[in-house]
């Protein structure tokens, strides 16, 4: 699928669960991929982590006839990090075995491992039957410099987000002057009301009020119940009231909880939503909230 010049960007969830996949009747809804997100605007197309909901975003648009040998295209995904709920789709990714496509792999430049050998370790034969340098498209892996990356009127920059064990990065994305944050695998409980309030941690949050600030959608990990959180304290996710109350403070216009956790069943996602969904609708100004869904594509 692409879009015209001027008209919105699309946002599609591949998969919103965080961890591990969970496949099984009480995640119909929600759905049990792994992170992924692609935005398309005006033929450019860019994903943002390789979760296991990879997988149909490949064979979704090899489906609609794009990224096939007769007619290739050039795919731009950006890595928040390489934990395995973050990269583990990319082997499955159908679009990347086939020649003629282009692929550019992003990733932090600020890791001990060169991002490359982190993507090829997992398809060592140990682990995986195909390595990665078979596979067909042209692929190349950059670390992210500091200046922000620009496909026409698309532009992404970036930031770390020092709490989530082995850090993480954070994506924006400008288009048609609206703005779309990815802030997956973070602890913004730590950053916003540590045990003790550090220079360091008062830096922190202020960088991150003013990345997400105004966002029109902010994907953000809201992993964790309030009562949830008391006992995983230091794990590296947000907890849900932490989350609203940052992103209204923000004044974010849309906030899709994301990163659900493999225990959280449909039911209890619809349980939060219709718990905390109706202060934020009708507050002045509103935000809108929802749980992500697979699947979801939304017009931004
Ligand atoms: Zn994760
Ligand atoms: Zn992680």
């Amino acid at each position: 699928m692409t879009t015209g010049k001027n008209s919105p960007a699309q946002v599609t969830f591949w998969g919103t669960r965080g961890s591990i996949p969970t496949p099984g009747r009480t995640t119909e809804k929600y759905g049990g991929n792994t992170p992924c997100v692609s935005i398309v605007y005006d033929n450019n197309y860019i994903i943002i982590d390789a979760g296991s909901g990879i997988r149909n975003c490949g064979l979704e648009l090899v489906g609609s006839g794009l990224g096939t040998s007769e007619n290739p295209i050039d795919l731009h995904l950006f890595l928040s990090h390489t934990h395995w709920d973050h990269i583990q789709g990319l082997p499955f990714f159908v679009p990347a075995y086939v020649p003629g496509n282009s692929f550019v792999i992003y990733g932090s430049p600020n890791k001990e491992r060169f991002l490359e050998s982190i993507l090829s370790d997992q398809m060592d034969t140990q682990y995986f039957p195909v390595e990665m340098t078979s596979l067909a498209a042209n692929i190349s892996i950059r670390e992210m410099s500091d200046e922000a990356l620009r496909f026409g009127d698309l532009a992404i920059d970036w930031q770390e987000q020092v709490y989530h064990p082995g850090g993480s990065v954070r994506y924006r994305i400008t288009v048609n002057g609206r703005r779309i944050v990815y802030a997956s695998d973070v602890e913004l409980d730590q950053i916003f009301f540590p045990d003790e309030k550090t220079e360091e941690t008062e830096r922190l949050a202020a960088e991150y009020l003013a990345f997400v600030d105004k966002a029109d959608l902010l994907i953000a990990d809201g992993q964790y119940t309030e009562e949830e959180y008391k006992t995983k304290k230091g794990w590296g996710h947000t907890s849900i009231p932490v989350l609203l109350e940052i992103a209204y403070r923000a004044k974010v216009k849309q906030l899709a909880f994301f990163h659900h956790d493999p225990q959280h069943t449909d039911k209890l996602l619809n349980e939060l939503w219709t718990k905390y969904s109706p202060k934020y609708h009708t507050a002045d100004p509103p935000m809108h909230i929802f749980w992500a869904r697979e699947g979801l594509t939304m017009p931004i």
